[in-house]
């Protein structure tokens, strides 16, 4: 392809000019200099965050002190952030709550979708599932030890693999790997329609797209607040339980889970809801910093945020096949929009050190072993020009002898 084909930085200048969502980016505080294509792992820093997080620790806890469980309403930050995060996955309303990591959250919904469907004794989960994943129901599975087994498959083998003695599918709903997106509504309903409940991982759903967890019928989900939500390095995870399951207890049964904390009683009386998904004291600065990015989401909308992030993937793919067609790259991702996430993925033999020699002209994306070159698409603060730059700075790095 001749080099005056090849599409123009000016055009896609354009694209960013007539973006309704591009004044959100200086909303975050981003470094000079820098194409941020790993916002995926961790989402950059809203400004709000850091003012909030200042006042935060200042006001509520510099002069509030202990006061400030009830004056400054930490309390209520679990719940208060679970209903937002709640509206961005289409959860019914008091069926999220904030705490602990995604790895935590995965324990207590296995541990209480295994206690829902005692006669079946195997969790089914995708063979490249992400590792934290398979590790929990491991862990999990032979820690219950009545014959508990996990059984891992190909993504395509999963639904015809659900049988008699599934209790749960665990899936994540996006391969990190990838960014293949499975059918939440369907697979959820394949599931049921045997007899087993599905908890799914939405690390990579929640603020990449809009999910629909009360349309989809669906049981469990938990997910992260440090990757697209923006809620800083740790942030808490969110858990969802459908209404119908809340009823039963987790097995992490701590006073903050408790329906009066503060009465001290001596037996546990689990709070009505999923508040009782909460297990100890909750860390109120990384829920505020979470909060703050939780809300640009909401601000900005779901639907604006995902007709962007497809319209930069789809110009990243095009932009690097026009650079790099022969380079020996090869597109992981689906191009249907509807069959994946909001990152782009490429297999390279030498995936490592082109991403090594990426980070050195500023473009961050990541590297996944054993061959991946992945690129997160991030509309707030994400431009059409980043992903220009990144495709030329790709282009030059395969180029190079
Ligand atoms: C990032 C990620 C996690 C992270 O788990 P933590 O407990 O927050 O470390 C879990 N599951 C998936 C699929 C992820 O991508």
């Amino acid at each position: 392809m001749s080099a005056s084909s090849r599409t123009l930085r000016e055009e896609v200048e354009r694209l960013d000019r007539e973006d309704p969502l591009a004044p959100f980016r200086e909303r975050f505080l981003l470094p000079e200099g820098i194409v941020y294509l790993d916002g995926n792992s961790l989402g950059a820093l809203p400004r709000e965050a850091a003012a909030r997080v200042e006042r935060a620790v200042r006001e509520e806890w510099g002069k509030g002190l202990i006061r400030s469980w009830r004056d400054a309403g930490w309390i209520d930050l679990p719940l208060r952030i679970g209903e937002k995060i709640g509206r961005l996955v289409g959860a019914e309303p008091g069926s999220v709550v904030v705490a602990d990591s995604t790895s935590v959250n995965l324990f207590k919904v296995l541990a209480a979708a295994l206690s829902h469907r005692p006669e079946r004794k195997t969790i089914l989960t995708e063979r490249g599932n992400f590792p934290t994943d398979l590790y929990i129901a491991e862990g999990l599975a032979s820690f219950v030890g009545k014959g508990h087994s996990v059984r891992t498959e190909p993504a395509e083998k999963i639904v015809p693999s659900i049988g008699r003695d599934t209790a749960v599918v665990l899936l994540t709903q996006v391969d990190y790997r990838t960014g293949a997106r499975h059918d939440l509504a369907r697979v959820t309903g394949e599931a049921h329609e045997r007899g087993a409940l599905v908890v799914w991982d939405l690390a990579h759903s929640a603020g990449a797209f809009p999910v629909d967890l009360a349309g989809a019928g669906a049981d469990f989900a938990v997910g992260c607040g440090y990757k697209y939500l923006c809620g800083g390095p740790g942030a808490p995870a969110f858990v969802y339980v459908a209404p119908r399951h809340q009823r039963n207890v987790q097995p992490l049964s701590g006073w903050f889970g408790h329906a009066a904390p503060f009465a001290f009683e001596a037996g546990y009386r689990p709070a009505p809801g999923v508040g009782r998904y909460v297990c100890g004291t909750s860390p109120i600065l990384s829920l505020t910093a979470l909060e703050a990015g939780v809300d640009l989401f909401l601000e900005a909308g779901m639907d604006r945020v995902r007709e962007k992030s497809v319209r930069l993937a789809d110009l990243f793919v095009e932009l690097v096949e026009e650079r790099c067609g022969g380079r020996g790259l090869a597109l992981l991702t689906p191009r249907e929009p509807a069959r994946r996430g909001s990152q782009v993925s490429f297999a390279h033999p030498s995936a490592e050190g082109v991403m090594k020699a990426l980070a050195a002209r500023g473009v961050i994306g990541d590297f996944r072993p054993p061959d991946i070159l992945r690129f997160g698409f991030a509309p707030l603060y994400g431009r059409f020009v980043d992903a220009w730059d990144a495709a030329e700075a790709l282009g030059a790095v395969l180029a190079a002898p």
